[in-house]
């Protein structure tokens, strides 16, 4: 069976299955099914909550503070900075502000949303204070390419524990370089919108293998990414699906289900850009 934790370069441990947030706080009408399908999730032990600041404008972390209230020591709690917040000062600003809002004094994990004006330096110095205070456990990056990873360690003295990037089956691009360079220093790739917002559930295919494995296509496009070795954040305000999303963790896929899936979703054959939402 998948693992439900891995363990970052800086030995911190990790759930593996997590749960996304974009979309939700944009609602007062439906804060109490976000929130209850959160902590369903939680109790299920996907703990790994995804937010950022961007999200609802801060709404989605004001959701996420409320759902992890009274259980903040079971959760993995995951953030972003903006790239326009993104300065050595501008960083910890927003970092204080997410936390406020979460109300909470740490946060697990935290990352760079994506690359904007402010130079790696600058980011990754705030990154380390906040490490140095104990204020975050573990830093990162998203939306980064081969590229961008390769500049980022020139400045991160070997802290950056995970690049949260788009990734499922209908979008294998990462496989080609990244992933590879990504896993020789033990980086953890974190998938986002691993169902790909549903439109990898319409799949004729992926639909036609769950069938005949007797689970629901969102699990076999889970159970594909833990099979991976990554960490799917799949994004539900339902607790139905969120059981559903969690039963992923229990499911090994053969050989044969897996090279079914190749043949319908290829891996990449050449460098591909990274794919972005
Ligand atoms: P996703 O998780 O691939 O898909 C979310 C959609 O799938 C929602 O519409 C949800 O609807 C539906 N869904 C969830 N479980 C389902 C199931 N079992 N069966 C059928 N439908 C299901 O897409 P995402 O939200 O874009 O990505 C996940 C998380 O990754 C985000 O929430 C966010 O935290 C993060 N993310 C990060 C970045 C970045 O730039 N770093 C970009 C995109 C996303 P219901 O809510 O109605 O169930």
């Amino acid at each position: 069976m998948p693992s439900h934790v891995i363990t970052l370069p800086n030995g911190i441990t990790m759930p593996t299955l997590g749960q996304g947030t974009w979309f939700m706080g944009e609602s007062s009408l439906a804060k109490k099914d976000e929130v209850a399908a959160l902590q369903r999730g939680i109790d299920l032990g996907m703990t790994l909550i995804d937010t950022a600041e961007m999200y609802a404008s801060g709404g989605a972390e004001k959701v996420t503070g409320e759902a992890i209230a009274g259980r903040r020591d079971k959760v993995f709690l995951v953030s972003k900075v903006l790239p326009g917040n993104a300065s050595r000062r501008g960083t910890i600003a927003a970092f204080e502000r997410s936390l406020k809002r979460m109300n909470t004094d740490y946060i697990d994990l935290y990352l760079l949303h994506w690359r904007g004006g402010y130079g790696l330096d600058e980011t990754f110095e705030a990154m380390e204070r906040l490490l140095a205070d104990g204020k975050i456990r573990a830093y990162g990056v998203s939306n980064f390419d081969l590229d961008d990873m390769q500049e980022a360690a020139q400045y991160d003295n070997g802290n950056i524990c995970v690049n949260q990037v788009l990734y499922n089956l209908a979008s294998r691009g990462i496989e080609w370089d990244l992933m590879p360079w990504m896993k020789q220093r033990n980086i953890a790739v974190m998938a986002y919108s691993p169902l790909y917002q549903t439109r990898l559930l319409k799949s004729p295919g992926l639909k036609r293998v769950a069938q005949e494995l007797s689970i629901t296509p969102a699990q076999l496009a889970l159970a594909w990414l833990l099979h991976q070795g990554t960490v799917p954040i799949p994004k539900t305000s339902s607790v139905k699906r969120v059981e559903e999303n969690r039963k992923a963790w229990d499911i090994e896929l053969d050989a044969q289900v897996l090279a079914e899936l190749d043949g319908i979703f290829p891996p990449p054959d050449h460098k591909m850009p990274l794919d972005v939402l």
